[in-house]
């Protein structure tokens, strides 16, 4: 892969990556709002929370993700499968940039 390329991606990585270090703050804020004093709203709030927790976890681990996939490029083995050591393929980085495993070692 040429290095402007590889450029290209880093960059699109490290935004993603800011969007969603900005989305998991904000969810976390929001998770440290003071109970509702009124149940029912208490209880809303619950099921918002829960609701909140999955995101934050999900947005965590795709930021977990590509945190990698930038470590990978600073060492040189971007694009290579972690799995069987074979290139991911420029069609599979194209659709997932942070993608670690070729699509036969993902499925
Ligand atoms: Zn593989």
């Amino acid at each position: 892969m040429r290095h402007s390329e590889l450029d290209v991606i880093r960059e699109r990585l490290q935004q993603r990556l800011g969007e969603l270090t900005k989305r998991a703050g904000k969810i976390e804020n929001d998770l440290r709002q003071p109970l509702n004093p009124d149940w029912e709203d208490r209880i809303t709030e619950r099921e918002n929370d829960e609701v909140l927790e999955s995101l934050d976890a999900s947005t965590l681990d795709e930021a977990g993700q590509i945190q990698e996939a930038l470590d990978r490029m600073n060492a040189g083995t971007y694009g290579i499968c972690l799995t069987c050591g074979k290139p991911v393929g420029e069609k599979r980085l194209e659709a997932v940039p942070h993608a670690a495993t070729c699509v036969g070692c993902a499925s």
